[in-house]
């Protein structure tokens, strides 16, 4: 059980705002002390409380936080249509808007395996550049990625030397064959993070294919498509 206290509708400022491609922005946040009493685990998420498309309110919507430094952090949004108060939050960004955000309840803990294995969609890159950035260097890790835009090589993700990364249009049982054919489900981060479908697909992989003992395994729907 964590101790620490936890962040609750802690306000951050924005500094600024840019588009990475014309469907994901970064939006970069002065964090106010956050981490004074704040120390985030790998692929650590926050609940913004961003306001409603009508302006009457706010709702809770889960970010990855992003290159953090004592004086600045990132949040990346995909952007999409229709686009929800997350998403408007991120396009309308103006340098001195705040944010609440406050700290969920939950947290990844890494095991001690060789390797790690990444599934998702391009809403948890922000999650996968955080746990690469923090993996012991002699983790190898492969990571499988969902996505149909033809620029997306322009999102910077940190991968390391002993990544292989490959992007895909759909995902499929054939290459989830094919990215766990030469590891051990015994030695092994299974991590996926993405629309349902990914979680789903995953999820039975996992269950039927390639067993990963369940304490060693994350799987996380991010969104759902309507
Ligand atoms: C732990 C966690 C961490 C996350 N971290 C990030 C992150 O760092 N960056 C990020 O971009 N997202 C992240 N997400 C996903 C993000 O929270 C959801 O996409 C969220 O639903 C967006 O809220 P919204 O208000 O823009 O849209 P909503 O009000 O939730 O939905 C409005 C419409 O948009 C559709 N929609 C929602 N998200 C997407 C999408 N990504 N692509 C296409 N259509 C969509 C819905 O189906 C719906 O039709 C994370 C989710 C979780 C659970």
């Amino acid at each position: 059980m964590d101790a620490r206290p936890r962040i609750k509708d802690h306000v951050v400022e924005v500094m600024s705002a840019a588009d990475i491609t014309p469907w994901y922005r970064r939006v970069t946040v002065d964090p106010k002390g956050l981490f004074e009493t704040y120390d985030p685990a790998p692929g650590a998420y926050l609940l913004l409380a961003v306001p409603t498309l009508d302006g009457s309110g706010t709702a809770q919507r889960m970010y990855t936080l992003h290159d953090i430094t004592d004086t600045s952090f990132s949040f990346e949004f995909v952007l999409h249509e229709p686009a929800g108060p997350g998403c408007h939050f991120a396009q309308t960004a103006q340098p001195g808007d705040t944010v609440a955000v406050s700290e969920p309840p939950y947290h990844v803990v890494v095991p001690e395996v060789t390797h790690a294995l990444f599934i998702a969609d391009t809403t948890a890159i922000p999650a996968i550049s955080s746990f690469l950035g923090s993996l012991s260097p002699d983790m190898a890790t492969t990571v499988i990625l969902e996505d149909g835009h033809p620029d997306h090589d322009l999102i910077p993700l940190k991968t390391r030397e002993n990544t292989r990364l490959t992007w895909v249009d759909a995902l499929t049982e054939a290459i989830l064959d094919q990215a766990s054919a030469d590891l051990d489900p015994n030695n092994c981060f299974l991590w996926a993070g993405g629309e349902r479908h990914i979680a789903k697909m995953v999820k039975e992989y996992a269950r039927d294919r390639f067993v990963v003992p369940r304490e060693n395994q994350h799987i996380q729907t991010y969104w759902i498509a309507s």
